[in-house]
């Protein structure tokens, strides 16, 4: 059965895929899920390539899209030409039963693009579809990653406009770097003074907001939304899950065994597209959830209480440092049987008093899927010089969190099943925290630090960071945490 509606985790809803990609959030301030979950055949889905089961995969996931629309959309969006081969998305072997899925290969170097290269694609139908002829005017905030990748993918698409807010001291060096050159006619970048959590919060009252609405109206405008709460975000990234137990039963595993999957995790958009996937019958054993020192999800999947009022601590994997998981939400109205009104008010709960509980049912629920756990930035450091020096794997300080909650998981549990780490950053984009594992250098200069990692790992460096090194700075817009209106304004006219 495919999925015949998308609904509001608060209880209104019922569109169509189109209208839930350009609206973003339904009107209750709810996060649209499907109102139910395809069975897959996997034997069936063994013989396609990557864009052809993505096009199968979100066929099932997005009503009112067409096969041969999808066929045509993946075919472009997952090309070899975006990233470097035939296989956007490689399973290597770390050791006999640990693997890494890369994410990472396409054109900003970390796994947004497997969503945002599609996004775009998706969007520009949508709007087709429900007739909207006012701009999609896309607001992001960014962590880091999510800027870059939708900048890159809404980059000049006709109908379209991108602005993207980052913390303006919480992105690494590269993160800046790719986004203030970004190229386009119709893209905006603003640092915003604050933290990630301060710029994802301004977005979300800005889209609350009704006044700005009508005066974007009146410049035949309309808001829209490319962060992970987009259904068009989601269901791209369900496919590589399937993607990745399939490569393993091609390499020589049964079909059916489980397999257990590592997920960096921040605003919980990766891990919950792969609870959807087992949902629709990929033998997945456990899901692991992988925390940096903001561990508020390691917290809330051992105790059920949800608490965002604590210290925000910046870290080597500023993609996880994130205190209020947006997607969350979609996963509590799962693990409830879809109890509307129970998840209306915890996320009201959220938002007047910073904390909420899950008891009962529902916690047991959560503990049975997930298991939890968090390293901070000296276990990554510890993670990336070990797999590099004894298996010859290099991975990002994102990675390298899963790759240490992955053996605490393995020493608490005994669980010895074959076990996918998802890779979800390049080590370029991090080169100087990667090159500090490796060898104790502190360099400043992140070209010397990319030159220094190709030197030691035998690693090319990707032609997109040899691209930065003389590119224009093309932004230089910043603005305070309340000020985030105004600076748009001021973009939309420069
Ligand atoms: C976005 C991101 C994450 C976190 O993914 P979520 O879907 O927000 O949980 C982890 N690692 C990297 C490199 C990212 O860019």
């Amino acid at each position: 059965m495919n999925v015949k509606h998308l609904l509001s985790t608060r209880g209104g809803g019922a569109v169509s895929a189109a209208h839930a990609i350009v609206w973003g959030l339904s009107s209750d301030g709810g996060l649209y899920v499907p109102d139910a979950l395809p069975e897959l055949n996997l034997d069936a889905l063994l013989g396609l390539d990557y864009p052809a089961l993505a096009a199968r995969v979100m066929h099932k996931l997005m009503p009112g899209f067409e096969s041969e629309e999808l066929e045509e959309d993946t075919k472009e969006a997952y090309s070899s030409k975006r990233f470097g081969s035939q296989n956007p998305a490689p399973l290597k072997r770390v050791t006999d039963d640990l693997y890494s899925l890369e994410l990472w290969h396409g054109p900003t170097l970390a796994f947004k693009d497997m969503a945002l290269q599609m996004l775009p694609r998706l969007m520009t139908r949508a709007l087709g579809k429900i007739g909207q002829t006012q701009e999609a005017f896309i607001l992001v905030a960014t962590s880091g990653d999510t800027g870059k990748a939708a900048l890159e993918g809404f980059a000049d698409v006709a109908g379209t406009r991108c602005a993207v807010f980052y913390p303006r001291e919480g992105v690494s060096a590269m993160q800046r770097r790719q986004m203030v050159t970004q190229e386009g006619n119709n893209v905006h970048v603003i640092a915003v003074e604050g933290n990630f959590d301060d710029a994802q919060t301004g977005v979300k009252e800005i889209f609350a907001d009704s006044a700005f609405a009508q005066l974007m109206k009146a410049q035949n405008r309309k808001l829209s939304s490319a962060n992970s709460i987009n259904w068009g975000r989601l269901a791209p990234q369900v496919v590589y899950y399937i993607w990745a137990y399939l490569e393993l039963v091609r390499q020589g595993l049964l079909m059916g065994m489980p397999v257990n999957f590592v997920v960096p995790t921040g605003n919980f958009g990766n891990i919950l597209a792969a609870w959807y996937a087992r949902e629709m019958g990929v033998p997945i054993g456990k899901l692991i959830c992988a925390s940096n020192r903001n561990h508020v999800l390691y917290d809330f999947i051992r105790t059920g209480s949800y608490d965002r009022c604590r210290a925000f601590y910046k870290t080597q994997s500023p993609s996880m440092d994130i205190l209020v998981s947006s997607n969350l939400e979609r996963y509590l109205y799962a693990v409830t049987g879809g109890d509307a009104a129970q998840v209306a008010s915890w996320m009201r709960e959220l938002s007047t008093q910073g904390i909420y509980t899950v008891e009962g049912d529902a916690l047991e629920a959560m503990k049975r899927d997930l298991y939890a756990g968090w390293a901070d930035d000296q276990a990554g450091q510890k993670m990336i010089s070990h797999y590099f020096e004894k298996h010859g794997y290099l991975c990002d300080p994102h990675t390298a969190v899963a790759f240490d909650v992955c053996r605490q998981y393995r020493e608490e549990t005994g669980d010895g099943a074959p076990t996918v780490v998802v890779s979800t950053a390049s080590p370029y984009k991090f080169a100087g925290d990667v090159l500090a594992a490796l060898c104790d250098e502190a360099l400043e200069d992140e070209w010397l630090c990319c030159k220094k990692l190709e030197a030691l790992s035998g690693l090319t460096i990707p032609a997109s960071i040899h691209a930065l090194e003389h590119a224009k700075v093309k932004h230089s817009l910043v603005c305070g945490k309340d000020t985030m209106r105004d600076a748009i304004l001021t973009a939309l006219e420069g």
